[in-house]
């Protein structure tokens, strides 16, 4: 079964986005651009999972969560609340807003797809896959172990959550800055170095003790899990 997720923001530009890259995961999303166009949408389809902006025209995110809270048929849609600085996050952490988790804008998509996908596991386990398989090379997202060739893999963090992006689109040549704005986030200042540090170390773990190269550099472009 395919979770359906219906986004709430109302930046066209981030909507597209997440919508985007929701979809390149396997969802299927629906955006609101207010909260009253949220809850219409709600009412003609119950999503599986709402990712909620907390300012919205109309109804606040706050509001929303609240009316979904308290329609008996909408109680337990888990929610994700998007809030666009760290003093407006500490107010609605303050808040009882129903939310089952909150994100801070700017946010690494890597982060969120993250979240959602903890979220959905807690309330629907049944909608998630917690292994990614692509050739020889293994994934799991619950134990966060990696397997090539059935042998475990040592990563770190970095490295793991690299991999996982090339894995849920094996073959994808990914610019330097695709995978920074992946992995660490748009608004963060990280050089392109760091990515060929971090692709470097993926490389050496994922290689030691086989013969062919799992990942392919491609010149000035950037790199790609090779899809065999
Ligand atoms: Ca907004």
């Amino acid at each position: 079964m395919i979770p359906y997720v219906i986004v709430v923001e109302d930046e066209a530009a981030l909507a597209t986005l997440l919508q985007y890259n929701l979809e390149k995961e396997g969802y299927e999303v629906a955006i609101a651009s207010d909260g009253e166009e949220a809850l219409l949408m709600v009412s003609e389809r119950v999503p599986d999972m709402m990712v909620l902006d907390w300012m919205l025209p109309k109804l606040s995110g706050i509001e929303v969560c609240r009316c979904l809270r308290a329609d008996k048929s909408t109680p337990n849609i888990p929610i994700i609340m998007l809030t666009a600085r760290s003093e407006e996050d500490e107010r609605v952490r303050g808040l009882d807003t129903g939310a089952d988790d909150y994100i801070t804008k700017p946010f690494a998509l890597s982060e969120l797809l993250a979240r959602i996908r903890a979220v959905l596991r807690r309330a629907k386990p049944s909608l998630i896959e917690e292994s990614l398989h692509c050739g020889n090379l293994v994934l799991d997202r619950s134990t966060h172990k990696v397997l090539r060739h059935g042998k475990e893999v040592p990563l770190g963090p970095t490295e793991f959550r690299l991999l996982e992006h090339f894995m849920s689109q094996p073959g994808r040549v990914f610019s330097r800055t695709q995978l920074i704005d992946a992995i660490w986030g748009t608004e963060v200042d990280v050089e392109i170095r760091t990515v060929d540090v971090h692709v470097g170390r993926l490389r050496r773990a994922l290689n030691a003790g086989h013969q062919h190269d799992a990942i392919r550099t491609v010149r000035s472009a950037g790199y790609a899990l090779r899809a065999d």
